[in-house]
């Protein structure tokens, strides 16, 4: 399970959104799932049960860490969490251009994020690029 904070409105946490669905779609299909961070917050019981029946890694777009807070506001402790920025600061060239349109250093910072998100997950297919 991989929950990713909302982020609108800052590139980290598009970024960290982007990364999720490329470790879902292409890294680690059907090992891999998500919800929605907003039914996590209103206690949808669905979200609450996926969280607390899976492993869990967050990934967070800032230090408010929102993905992180609400996954241990249900009582679970996070198997990872994970921010952006500590990705973006091993990568300082990968600067993206802007929120709606990651530009070029941002999608390559998506790709690295979402390889090292699967690092540590018993992915049966990975395509490597
Ligand atoms: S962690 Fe930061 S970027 Fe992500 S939802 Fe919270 S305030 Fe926004």
């Amino acid at each position: 399970m991989v929950m990713p904070c909302s982020g609108i409105g800052k590139a980290y946490g598009e970024i960290g959104r982007q990364a999720t669905y490329a470790l879902m779609d292409d890294l680690c299909p059907d090992r891999v799932t998500t919800t929605c961070l907003a039914k996590l917050m209103i206690g949808d019981p669905d979200a609450v049960d996926l969280i607390k029946n899976n492993e869990v890694i967050t990934v967070d777009g800032c230090a408010h860490d929102c993905a992180r807070k609400n996954v241990e506001s249900t009582g679970k402790k996070v198997d990872r969490a994970v921010r952006v920025i500590s990705a973006f600061k091993q990568h300082r060239d990968l600067k993206p251009a802007g929120v709606l349109d990651l530009g070029e250093p941002g999608y390559k910072l998506v790709k690295i994020l979402a390889q090292d998100l699967a690092q540590g997950i018993d992915c049966p297919v990975r395509k490597e690029d």
